[in-house]
C-alpha cells in the first residue's frame, strides 16, 4: 500500500513504545499515534513517513477505551512534559511496569516474574522544582513552559499540574515584571536577550522556597529593580539566585552565582532527616515517592550492624544517610563538588558520624576502593540515566559485594548493567516506584545478591 502524509487510515492500538506513544499497525507497517490506547480504534492522519515507520495524528476517535480521563491539564497533548494524562492512573503504573519488564527481556534477555509496583496517592501537583523557559508567543506576549516533545518550541501554560502550584504564580509574577522593566527572553537563535530559565525549588516539609533566575548577561538593565519587586510580591521567596550562563549551551546553569537573598539553599526533610539543598545539587523531584523507595532500597539491602555500605553517586547524602543508623559505616561518592558540599553539611546537621562523602568519578573511586582493599557488604547505586560505566560494572565484579541494590531511573540502562552483573549476581527482587507520575518515566529498583 502506497502511504503518504495526509492520508487517513483506520487503525486499532496495540502497544505503547518506551516514550508513551501508542503503537499501531497499517497494512503491516508500524506507526505511532501520540495519545492512542491499547485497544482503542481511531481514525489516524498520517502526519510523517519513515522508511520503517510512520507517524500519526488522532483524527477521530471511533472506539474509545475505558482507561481513558479527560486530562487536568488543558496543553496535555501539546506539551511535551505529560504523556499519561489522558489515560487512568491504574494503567499509566501497569504500563511502567511492562516497560522496565519488557527492558529485561530484550536488553537482558532476563525474564523478570514478578515486580512490585509502588503507586502515588497524588500523581499531580509532585514536582518539587521546576525549570521553565521563557519566550514570546505571536504576539510577541510574554509566555512560559515546556518544550513541545522533540523541538524547541514552547508551548504556552498558565499552571503545570504536575508542579507544585506555588511556581506557576511566582512564574506569572516573573512575566508581568519582565513586561513592567523591559526585560526581555533569551533567544535562542540570536543568543541575545536578558533571562533564559527559570528554575524554582520547593520544599515539601518545610516552608523554605528557592528561585534561580537564569540571565545571559551579569547586568541586565532594570534587574536590580525587577528582583526588589519579585521578592515584595513574593514573600514567600526565602532565597533568590542569579545564576549567570552566557554560553550557547542546552545546560540549564552556567557556572556564576550570586546570591540575592538568604543563604542559597533551601531546607527539605526525607525519612526524617533534615537535607540542605543548593541550586546545582541533585535533589529527587518527588518526596512522598522518594521517601517509599529509599523505605523499599533500605528493605531489599538487607542490612546488619556491622556492614560497611558504599551509597555511589550520593548526591547530597540522602541514601547514605537514611542507612547510616542501620549498619557501620558508610562511604558515599558524588562527582557534582556542591553536592558534596552539601552531603557533609547534611550529615552534620543530623549528627550522623557514620557517614564519609568523597568527591569523585564513582567508576575512578571504586577502582581505588578496590585497590586499597576495602571491602564493601553492601552497595548502592543511584546512577544518572546513562548507567553505570563498565569499570564500575566490571569492578564491582572483582570486589564482589554480597548485595547491590541498584536504583535506576532508565530501565534500558538498568537492563544493560544488570546483564553485565548476572555473571555473579542473581536478581532476586524489582521494584517500580511512580516518581514521575503522568510521565513515560520510571524508577526502579533491583536487589541482586551475589551468588
Ligand atoms: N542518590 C542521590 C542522587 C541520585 S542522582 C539521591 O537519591 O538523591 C545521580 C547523582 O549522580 C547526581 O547527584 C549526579 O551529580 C551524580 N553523578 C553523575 N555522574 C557521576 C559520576 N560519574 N560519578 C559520581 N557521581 C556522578
Amino acid at each position: 500500500m502506497d502511504i503518504s502524509v495526509g492520508q487517513k487510515h483506520l487503525v486499532v492500538g496495540v502497544d505503547y513504545t518506551h516514550d508513551g506513544l501508542g503503537v499501531a499497525k497499517i497494512d503491516g507497517r508500524t506507526i505511532f499515534v501520540q495519545n492512542l490506547i491499547i485497544g482503542e480504534e481511531a481514525e489516524v492522519e498520517i502526519t510523517f513517513v519513515k522508511k520503517n515507520f510512520l507517524i500519526g495524528k488522532i483524527s477521530k476517535l471511533i472506539k474509545k477505551s475505558p482507561d481513558r480521563i479527560q486530562p487536568l491539564c488543558p496543553v496535555a497533548t501539546a506539551c511535551g512534559g505529560c504523556q499519561f494524562q489522558h489515560v487512568s492512573y491504574e494503567k499509566e503504573l501497569e504500563y511502567k511496569k511492562n516497560k522496565v519488564l519488557r527492558a529485561f527481556h530484550n536488553i537482558a534477555h532476563i525474564d523478570i516474574q514478578a515486580a512490585e509496583v509502588l503507586g502515588s496517592e497524588n500523581p499531580y501537583y509532585y514536582r518539587n522544582k521546576t525549570i521553565m523557559p521563557i519566550g514570546y508567543d505571536r504576539h510577541r506576549k510574554l509566555i512560559h513552559g515546556f518544550y513541545k516533545a522533540r523541538t524547541h518550541d514552547i508551548v504556552a501554560i498558565d499552571q503545570c499540574y504536575i508542579e507544585d502550584k506555588r511556581s506557576s504564580l511566582i512564574l506569572k509574577t516573573i512575566k508581568e515584571l519582565m513586561t513592567e522593566y523591559s526585560l526581555t527572553p533569551y533567544d535562542e537563535d540570536t543568543l541575545k536577550g536578558d533571562i533564559r530559565r527559570i528554575m524554582i525549588r520547593t520544599s515539601f516539609y518545610y516552608d523554605d522556597l528557592m528561585v534561580v533566575i537564569v540571565t545571559n548577561i551579569e547586568k541586565p538593565v532594570n534587574f536590580e529593580t525587577f528582583i526588589s519587586a519579585l521578592i515584595s510580591k513574593h514573600p514567600e521567596i526565602t532565597t533568590l539566585i542569579q545564576n549567570i550562563n552566557g554560553e550557547d549551551t542546552n545546560v540549564v546553569l552556567g557556572s556564576k552565582e550570586k546570591i540575592l537573598l538568604g543563604e542559597g539553599k533551601i531546607k527539605d526533610k526525607l525519612c526524617g532527616l533534615d537535607f540542605n539543598i543548593s541550586s546545582k545539587s541533585f535533589y529527587q523531584i518527588n518526596v512522598k515517592q522518594t521517601e517509599k523507595l529509599y523505605q523499599k532500597a533500605i528493605e531489599l539491602a538487607d542490612l546488619k550492624e556491622s556492614h560497611i555500605v558504599l551509597d555511589a553517586y550520593s548526591g547530597i547524602g540522602t541514601i547514605g544517610m537514611a542507612v547510616a543508623k542501620h549498619v557501620k559505616n558508610v562511604i558515599g561518592v558524588e562527582v557534582v563538588k556542591q553536592a558534596v558540599i552539601d552531603a557533609k553539611e547534611n550529615a552534620r546537621i543530623n549528627n550522623i558520624k557514620n557517614v564519609k562523602y568523597y568527591e569523585d568519578d564513582a567508576s575512578d573511586f571504586l577502582v581505588k576502593m578496590a585497590k586499597a582493599e576495602t571491602k564493601f557488604d553492601v552497595v548502592f547505586v543511584d546512577p544518572p540515566r546513562k548507567g553505570l560505566d563498565q569499570k564500575f560494572t566490571e569492578t564491582l565484579l572483582e570486589i564482589m559485594p554480597k548485595r547491590i541494590v541498584y536504583i535506576s531511573c532508565d530501565p534500558a540502562t538498568l537492563a544493560r548493567d544488570v546483564a553485565l552483573l548476572s555473571e555473579k549476581y542473581t536478581i532476586n527482587k524489582l521494584v517500580v516506584v511512580d516518581m514521575f507520575s503522568r510521565t513515560y518515566h520510571v524508577e526502579s529498583i533491583v536487589q541482586l545478591t551475589l551468588k
